[in-house]
């Protein structure tokens, strides 16, 4: 996968990008980024990038041209462009695991940073998806962009070795992960579950469905509204019901 970034703030890529399995999967040649700094499109003489709002208020706002200008420097001709252009936004539609999913399927992506009090409308016309990655405000489109990158590029074919699949991770199955232990058994009284030690593999995929289903229904239960449930897993869901009564009774 190839990803353009458009960003004025390049540097703040230098750290997440090459460090853990996005340094390896570049290394591996999963995927190849190229940060744009958009300042350098900048046609002003002193390479500005925002300015005041038309109507005015508070804040500056982020200018067109450069953003247009680099980012047909750097894809081609738009109508070409075989990929995703997306910017990162408040306002967007919210990022999650299945988005994730589909992004990965994608061979090339761009992502525009915003910045300062916003940017102008016209941006938007350049875009095929606006993304937030939660309900808050952040200072910059950088943080959101890197989030959407490492998400994706996990799941890019090969990048995660077989030891670290994604397949267990929360919410790929629609579920949150299970409760997960390793060495040693016995720490500060607190044990692990005789089932994980037995070695009998039925009996340990059931313990992990249940208890995923366990803590979806106790911390995401709206997760489960959409989710398609096997007899088995409504056997365990009324079971993990009645004990959780119990609990807290
Ligand atoms: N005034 C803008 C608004 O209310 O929509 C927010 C501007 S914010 C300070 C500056 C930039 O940070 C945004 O243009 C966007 O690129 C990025 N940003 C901030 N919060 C974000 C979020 N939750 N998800 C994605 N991008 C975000």
């Amino acid at each position: 996968m190839e990803i353009h970034v458009f960003t004025i703030f390049p540097d703040m890529f230098t750290g997440p990008l090459n460090t853990s399995i996005l340094k390896r999967a570049q290394e591996q040649q999963k995927v190849k980024f190229h940060l744009v700094d958009f300042r350098c499109y900048s046609p002003s003489k002193h390479k500005n990038v925002d300015d005041s709002p038309f109507g005015g208020g508070v804040g500056m706002v982020l200018k067109p041209e450069p953003i247009y200008y680099a980012v047909e420097a750097a894809l081609g001709d738009l109508h070409d462009y075989k990929g995703k252009i997306l910017l990162m936004s408040p306002q967007g539609k919210q990022f999650d695991q299945k988005m994730a999913r589909e992004l990965a399927q994608e061979e090339r992506l761009a992502i525009i940073c915003g910045h300062y009090e916003g940017f102008d409308e016209r941006i938007r016309f350049l875009v095929d998806e606006e993304i937030s990655i939660g309900d808050y405000v952040l200072t910059g489109g950088e943080i959101p962009a890197m989030v959407v990158i490492d998400a994706v590029c996990r799941l890019l074919p090969g990048v995660l070795g077989e030891s670290e699949s994604p397949l267990t991770d929360s919410f790929y199955n629609g579920l949150l992960e299970y409760p997960q232990y390793t060495r040693p058994r016995e720490f500060r009284g607190m044990t692990v579950p005789e089932t994980l030690l037995s070695g009998n593999h039925e009996e340990i995929r059931k313990w992990r469905r249940k208890e995923a289903l366990r803590r979806t229904w106790l911390r995401r239960p709206e997760l489960l509204k959409t989710l398609v449930l096997s007899d088995e897993d409504k056997k365990f869901l009324s079971q993990i019901m009645q004990e959780e009564k119990g609990i807290n009774n």
